[in-house]
């Protein structure tokens, strides 16, 4: 549901009239020889669009109005293939409200040393050129990627892939809508937060609707697209005998069935890319969503329970920008941990909803009762998951700012059965160490809840907060407490000067 190739990024390369046409007519033709060949690159999930050459400060402030107004221009990629003098670039760069991309590369990779003379150099010559415009990049404290290396190096192709899907992810939540059903569990803290500066920084409104708006579409839903649902349900899962069109519990399933349509019905009618709700206000509803909200995540929503807006828009943004790459996102909480000093781990999950795009193979789908929130068992997605590398990412508010915490792991394989546990779960490895990655989180402030990704990296999210001007902190291999403590404390002084 989520194309990426649906959005732009442009190239542009900035330059000046001092060089004469012959030069300027070079420094497009290498300027649309690169861009055609990242916009056909496999791994660059969105279109490259080559733009004609910037010279003076009426095309440049132009062009950056232009992309501005572009709907589907996720990002500006600049380069200076030759002397762009960047006092031009001034009016442009202030207005520009899509993300930037500094490449610094250079056409030719090596230098023909035996034909080399003055003008190749004065054509080739972004090591100085791209200086010029990052010192009034720098000068403006504008936040922007900068890639340096030849534009065929498949770790500068890789870097460029990874700020593209960050600039997809935060493309999205402009203008974006999650909705609420329900306030916040009563008096968590964590999951609360400034909705109003939320939208400011991120451009993402979040608004409620009582449970009963919801209600009033489930209710509406019609007998036979239950049947079509729970067929679908069967063809997609392992069923629990119970479950089936003959099964006691056949019921479950059919109330399961229509919370899932009505949800989506209600999201799609209101245009919404995620939600939550909470158990403690489910009036008029049979059963909290499991099977529904784990399937809705997996069609792209973004979801959280327990109210967790902040969570639920940020699982939309790492839907977004995991899209088409192998493995999953999902809706994540630390639940419990296995403290063996030799086999340290952490095992994560939650009441019912975590997204099957994690799943390692068929899940299977039960109904078993749920202690809390005093409704009927609630039907869901039962599933293990895949082992390898992956992150826990929290948006928490700091209250002066919004705080990204990466944690990066090593989900490792379950070697046991769990029966009495029918929910999906993870285990994992926290990096550096158990001890460490966990006390550096609580440090942090980082929320029990958190988006889960098999397939975005810790790159993705620094990209992802910086276009979002926003506070990032990575738990990762090489975290020292010690340096991390001080790493928080500097951050602290830095957001009291920059407000
Ligand atoms: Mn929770």
């Amino acid at each position: 549901m989520i194309q990426l190739k649906a959005f732009e990024v442009w190239f542009v390369t900035g330059s000046q009239h001092l060089y004469g046409e012959e030069t300027l007519r070079q420094v497009a033709l290498h300027s649309q020889t690169i861009a055609a060949s990242l916009d056909s690159n496999s791994t660059i999930p969105v279109k490259v669009i080559f733009k004609p050459t910037v010279k003076s400060t009426e095309e440049i402030y132009s062009l950056c109005q232009e992309a501005n107004n572009a709907k589907n221009c996720i990002g500006i990629i600049a380069w200076m293939h030759t002397f762009s003098p960047a006092k031009m670039w001034i009016g442009g760069l202030k207005i520009l409200q899509k993300p930037l991309c500094h490449l610094h590369t250079q056409f030719n990779r090596d230098i023909p040393w035996n034909d080399i003379d003055m003008d190749f150099m004065n054509l080739n010559q972004s090591a100085h050129g791209d200086r010029e415009f990052g010192f009034i990049v720098s000068r403006m404290r504008m936040s922007r990627k900068v890639i340096v290396g030849h534009w065929q190096d498949p770790e500068v192709i890789q870097e460029l892939n990874t700020w593209c899907r960050a600039a997809a992810g935060w493309h999205d939540w402009q203008g974006a809508k999650f909705v609420r059903f329900g306030d916040n569990m009563r008096y968590v803290a964590v999951t609360d937060g400034d909705k109003v500066e939320a939208e400011f920084k991120f451009g993402y409104a979040v608004n409620t609707h009582g449970i009963g708006d919801l209600v009033q579409v489930i209710n509406e839903t019609s007998d036979a697209a239950v049947d079509a649902l729970t067929q679908q349900y069967e063809d997609e899962y392992k069923m629990a005998a119970s479950l089936c069109k003959a099964g006691e519990r056949n019921s479950s399933l059919r109330e399961a069935a229509k919370i899932e349509i009505g949800l989506r019905t209600f999201l799609e009618a209101g245009n919404y890319k995620g939600f939550t709700d909470t158990f403690e206000d489910l009036h008029g509803m049979a059963q909290l969503p499991g099977i529904a909200a784990q399937r809705l995540m997996e069609s792209g929503y973004g979801f959280a329970g327990e109210g967790d807006w902040k969570t639920a828009a940020l699982v939309r943004a790492m839907k977004v920008m995991g899209s088409g790459l192998q493995g999953g996102n999902s809706f994540m909480e630390d639940y419990t941990y296995h403290f063996d000093p030799e086999n340290s781990l952490v095992l994560g999950s939650h009441m019912l909803e975590i997204c099957p795009s994690i799943a390692d193979g068929k899940p299977s789908c039960q109904v078993h009762p749920l202690g809390i929130g005093g409704k009927a068992d609630p039907v869901r997605l039962v599933f293990n998951t895949t082992a390898g590398p992956a992150l826990n990412a929290s948006l928490i508010d700091m209250g002066n700012r919004f705080r990204l915490i990466v944690n990066e792991v090593e989900a490792v394989s379950p070697k046991h059965d769990l029966p009495k546990l029918p929910v999906a779960r993870v285990l994992w490895k926290p990096y550096p160490d158990m001890k460490t990655g966990c006390a550096a989180w609580i440090l942090a402030g980082g929320a029990h809840h958190t988006g889960y990704s098999q397939n975005l990296t810790a790159a993705h999210m620094e990209n992802f907060a910086d276009m979002a001007g926003i506070e990032f902190t990575l738990i990762g291999k090489n975290t020292t407490i010690y340096q991390f403590k001080n790493d928080l404390r500097w951050s602290d002084v830095y957001y009291q000067f920059n407000k």
